[in-house]
């Protein structure tokens, strides 16, 4: 048995379309998994279908019935990573409930329900199975104007956790992925910034900004047979921001 391989797997991945979830779905399609590629734009999905091999799934997190009719239309599935997700920035005391909805229902809401669908049907057919969940640096720290992402990254890190511990009698294995700063259409735009690109280098070790690429090796090995006894987890992918600080005293003399 290859520990890495995803071959005679099945691969939903949501947030596919782009960014962090089409890097992973490249991944896991060349470790060898079949991949579903779901997101809102059919287009695209196709696009990358015809490019790397997959089927295309429309499907809109932030609705439930878009969901059960998406999980309908696929056959079983082995691996499920949910991806999707997206913010609006602002004060806490000024989000709007329409504004609060979207960001609970996309990342928070929509996600339960598809981990509930694509569970139930993984428990059914008895085979075990893998979910990986996106958190994000959020999961951890707190930074201002992210006041409603955070609650729902916070909260996948501790669903991540329950059903490690409800689903490992059916050998399903959930675990989080936590990247930190990964330069994706999500914040492009934010760190065009020179104040905010200098303010990053000081929290990692790393002081890169990352790309999907870094996140995405790890979905797989997540994936794969060799992380079978790992579940339970939140692991940061952050060049250390949730662990290191630059520290400006001079390195000592020797
Ligand atoms: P992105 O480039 O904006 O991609 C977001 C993806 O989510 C797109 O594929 C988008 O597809 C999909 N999506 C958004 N709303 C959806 C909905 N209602 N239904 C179905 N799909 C939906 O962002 P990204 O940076 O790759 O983010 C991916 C995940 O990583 C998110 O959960 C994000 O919170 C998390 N994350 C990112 C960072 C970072 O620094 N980039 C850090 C921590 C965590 P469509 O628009 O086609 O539907």
């Amino acid at each position: 048995m290859n520990p890495f391989s995803l071959a005679g797997k099945t691969a939903l991945i949501t947030g596919a379309s782009r960014g962090i979830g089409l890097a992973i779905a490249r991944g896991m399609r060349e470790a060898g998994a079949e991949v579903i590629l779901a997101a809102r734009s059919k287009d695209k999905l196709e696009a990358i279908a015809a490019e790397i091999g997959g089927r295309a799934l429309e499907l809109d997190v932030a609705s439930s019935e878009s969901l059960r009719r998406a999980v309908a239309e696929i056959g079983d599935v082995d691996i499920l990573a949910n991806v999707a997700g997206m913010n609006i920035r602002g004060k806490a005391e000024d989000y709007t409930h329409e504004q609060y909805d979207k960001i609970m229902q996309t990342n928070l809401h929509g996600l339960f329900e598809l981990t509930q669908l694509v569970g139930k049907k993984m428990i059914t057919r008895g085979k075990g199975g893998k979910i990986i969940n996106i958190g994000s640096f959020t999961t951890f720290t707190g930074i201002p104007w992210v006041s409603v992402y955070a609650m729902t990254k916070g909260a996948v890190g501790q669903l991540t956790k329950v059903l490690a511990a409800e689903w490992a009698c059916h050998d399903i294995q959930v675990n989080c992925i936590a990247p930190g700063f990964i330069l994706t259409d999500l914040n492009r735009a934010m760190w065009q910034s020179e104040e905010m690109d200098k303010w990053r280098k000081g929290v990692q070790a790393i002081d890169r900004l990352g790309c999907p690429e870094d996140i995405a090796p790890l979905a797989v090995f997540l994936a794969a047979p060799g992380s079978n006894y790992i579940t339970g987890q939140v692991i940061a992918v952050d060049g250390g921001a949730t662990t290191t600080a630059k520290w400006p005293v001079p390195s000592p003399t020797t």
